[in-house]
């Protein structure tokens, strides 16, 4: 089904800065699993763009060649399906960067919405989000972090923090592949 308007959802994975075990601020390795599941996730709910945020050059040339293989190279050709996917990423140094962009593309600031399993300050929850994307009047940028998660410099710059995903028990360990997925289908996907 196609949407009824595009929305104006960007996407963005962050490596830095994210906290590690011991909530210090570090910069996180890429994986590529995390590429092409939530890349395949953004084509799936019409998300515009998927930012890949890194300020590691060599970290970027190792994004940069999973995604050209795929994109240009051998994977293009054996999976169009994957290739469409992965042509979302973007692969960017910082989250300044990012937002230049798209205010550039949509000539309006993004709202940004950041991601934890803990609460936050200025939450957002789910309905409110989805009106607001149906409304389509503003790009939104939602972000996720990897590692142990955004650090609470970053929570700081963000507009809102969208309320935790809960199970029913007390065991909350998401991925971010799973979170993202959880996340998305709640806003975007078919209501029954
Ligand atoms: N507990 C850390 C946290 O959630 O910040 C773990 C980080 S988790 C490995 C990586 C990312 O997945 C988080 O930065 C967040 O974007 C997302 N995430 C994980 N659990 C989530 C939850 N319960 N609700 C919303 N997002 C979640």
């Amino acid at each position: 089904l196609r949407h009824s308007h595009p929305t104006k959802l960007y996407l963005a994975l962050l490596h830095h800065p994210v906290k590690n075990k011991a909530g210090e601020q570090i910069t996180a390795a890429i994986t590529s699993i995390d590429l092409h599941d939530i890349a395949r996730l953004a084509k799936t709910y019409g998300v515009v763009g998927f930012y890949v945020v890194t300020p590691l050059i060599d970290q970027q040339e190792l994004a940069g060649k999973i995604v050209g293989h795929w994109t240009d190279g051998a994977g293009a050709t054996y999976n169009p399906d994957r290739k469409e996917a992965l042509s979302l990423i973007y692969i960017r140094d910082d989250l300044e960067q990012v937002l230049a962009e798209i205010r550039h593309r949509e000539g309006a600031e993004a709202r940004i919405v950041a991601t934890s399993a803990s609460n936050g300050r200025r939450p957002l929850g789910y309905r409110g989000f989805r009106k607001a994307l149906d409304a389509a009047d503003q790009p939104y940028l939602l972000v996720f972090g990897t590692a142990w998660g955004l650090t609470p410099d970053f929570m700081e710059k963000a507009d809102f923090m969208l309320e935790p995903i809960k199970g029913n028990t007390g065991y909350n360990h998401l991925s971010v592949r799973s979170a993202a997925s959880i996340i998305l289908d709640r806003l975007l996907g078919q209501r029954e």
